[in-house]
């Protein structure tokens, strides 16, 4: 049996996959830029950055020679009682484009890990101080991660359900979307009322896997003024917002307030190498200074700041405050625009949307939701066009690396296009 496919299927469980319906998948030989190249030569566009991670495209020469060099020169070391060059020149560097509130750096393995450190951080942080603040609040559609803290402050939903009792307690406010501002901002200040909270933890101006909605940065600062009277501690996680998506390096670059710590992960390292990072305000950290035992902060993992994952972080921050890809930000920003004038005329697309790089929009299909039977054939039909998107249920959107070429997003644009056509055959034939 030679097949890869086939030998995956004998041996291997996807993620976020029903193994049973699952067609084969598609092996990827080689990626260059926006491009994924399968063994007989296709090239599909990769129009969602392999999962929001990618920035520069694959395989990006400047990364892959600082990776190979570092390679060469030390692969990994304990992080415990040690340190490397690695890790102190992405921390110096992350630290300069963060909001300045942001002043130590602590490193993980993915988004879902930074945010159990930010939640670990946040709920020992009150210990210390001897109150009984206990309560997260979270957005009621969010998405933090698939580990248990982290699945905690999501959104109780289809993906939750089957661990529902293992989950702590969180506080849920609506997302304040257009419309819904002021029904936000009361429910957080009656429960702030009502409760001892230790921290609020948000996706800022987007949450990507309730479907890329978005929400205005002064409705933020407002909700995070409101928490500010309560010392109640600002988590943002900017795992998929982080490093240019919104068309600034980072969303709280759009607010007023400054969060007191920030999760990381995704395009951290362009998109090469799995890492995380929490970073939290001076205060935060100085309250964990201290010769008792319950003053430590006792988290760690076996790979915490490999590293190759932090040659790889140092690479893509050099690629990113380039000129060059601070213009592609807003080109492709520009090119979004453009192709929105465009979609408000088609009658099977509604709720259009976006921030910088991103754009979302839903197809008039049945109700808005991840599991809308519309996705599968939308997938498919994108795929068979070469470009690869991944429909949230009805919901399509568009999350490129930086380098896609403006021919490459014509195509993206074009296939949208042509999907609102198999929208509305597929209204004709159920009804
Ligand atoms: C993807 C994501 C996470 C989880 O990151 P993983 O690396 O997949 O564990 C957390 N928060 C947000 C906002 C995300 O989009």
């Amino acid at each position: 049996m030679n097949n890869l496919a086939q030998r995956d299927q004998q041996i291997i469980w996807h993620p976020y996959t029903q193994m049973q319906t699952a067609p084969p998948p598609l092996p990827i030989v080689r990626g260059e830029g926006a491009l994924l190249y399968d063994e007989a030569g296709t090239a599909y566009i990769d129009a969602v950055s392999s999962w929001w991670v990618n920035l520069h495209g694959h395989c990006h020469p400047h990364i892959t020679q600082r990776i190979t060099e570092q390679l060469n020169r030390l692969d990994h070391v304990i992080f415990a009682g040690f340190t490397h060059e690695p890790a102190v020149v992405l921390a110096e560097n992350i630290l300069q484009i963060l909001p300045t509130s942001q002043a130590k750096v602590f490193y993980s393995d993915n988004g879902s890990t930074a945010v159990e450190v930010a939640l670990k951080m946040a709920m020992q942080y009150w210990q210390i101080r001897g109150q009984a603040r206990t309560k997260i609040i979270a957005f009621r559609d969010s998405y933090h991660g698939d580990t248990f803290g982290a699945m905690s402050v999501s959104s109780r939903s289809a993906f939750t359900q089957p661990f529902e009792k293992y989950l702590f307690e969180v506080l849920f406010v609506d997302v304040p979307v257009t419309g819904r501002e002021e029904e936000s901002i009361n429910q957080l200040k009656a429960l702030i009322q009502e409760h001892d909270v230790a921290a609020f933890i948000f996706e800022p101006l987007v949450l990507g896997t309730a479907g890329m909605v978005m929400y205005a940065p002064e409705i933020l600062d407002k909700l995070m003024q409101v928490c500010r009277e309560k010392q109640i501690l600002l988590i943002a996680d900017e795992v998929m917002t982080g490093f240019g998506r919104t068309g600034r390096n980072f969303a709280c670059e759009y607010l007023t307030g400054q969060p007191d710590m920030v999760c990381l992960s995704k395009g951290l390292t362009g998109g090469v190498m799995a890492l995380g990072v929490t970073t939290c305000s001076q205060n935060i950290y100085d309250t964990f200074l201290g010769t008792e035992p319950h003053q430590t902060f006792f988290h760690g993992h076996s790979y915490t700041a490999n590293p190759i994952a932090c040659t790889a972080g140092i690479a893509s921050y050099e690629l990113l405050v380039q000129p060059e890809t601070q213009a592609h930000l807003q080109r492709i920003t520009t090119q979004h625009q453009q192709f929105i004038e465009r979609l408000r005329k088609n009658p099977a697309v509604k709720n259009i949307r976006q921030t910088g790089t991103i754009l979302a929009l839903e197809f008039n299909t049945g109700p808005t939701s991840y599991f809308n039977q519309i996705r599968d054939r939308l997938y498919n039909f994108a795929l068979v066009h070469q470009v690869l998107l991944r429909p949230l249920g009805n919901i399509i959107y568009i999350l490129p690396p930086y380098c896609i070429s403006d021919a490459q997003l014509a195509t993206v644009y074009e296939v949208i296009e042509k999907m609102s056509t198999l929208v509305t055959d597929n209204l004709h034939e159920s009804s």
